[in-house]
């Protein structure tokens, strides 16, 4: 389930390693949070697990349901103030990094435009 060892690292783990730089806004044991290079909100980050042992959400839910309840809990904290929260599941769904990420989006978002 979900074992990244033959695809080679994804661009996140270069970031949690600091091989590739990144605006990092949050770090902990477990998470780490930094602001995404084509921001599609005023506040776009991105709270992604260290491991790399999840692809999606869904994956993470049932391997490490604390860590998954870790992330939301620092993605409200770090949005300050009203957000959304998209998970990405699957290239048709728009994923493109395959490393278990949670999208912050918060500013100036309005109603009806949630898959915009
Ligand atoms: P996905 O499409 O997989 O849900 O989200 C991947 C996100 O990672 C995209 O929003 C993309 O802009 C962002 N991203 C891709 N490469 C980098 C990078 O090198 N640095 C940062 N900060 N974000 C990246």
């Amino acid at each position: 389930m979900g074992d990244m060892s033959t695809d080679g690292p994804t661009i996140f783990e270069r970031i949690v390693a600091r091989e590739i730089p990144a605006d990092i806004v949050f770090e902990s044991d477990s998470l780490i949070a930094f602001r995404d290079i084509a921001p599609q909100a005023p506040v776009h980050i991105l709270v992604v697990p260290k491991t790399a042992q999840y692809r999606n959400v869904a994956e993470l839910a049932a391997g490490d349901p604390a860590l998954l309840a870790e992330l939301v809990a620092v993605a409200a904290r770090l949005a300050d103030g009203d957000y959304r929260l998209v998970f990405n599941s699957g290239a048709d769904a728009g994923q493109t990094v395959f490393h278990v990420h949670g999208h912050i989006l918060a500013g100036g978002l309005e109603e009806g435009t949630l898959a915009k």
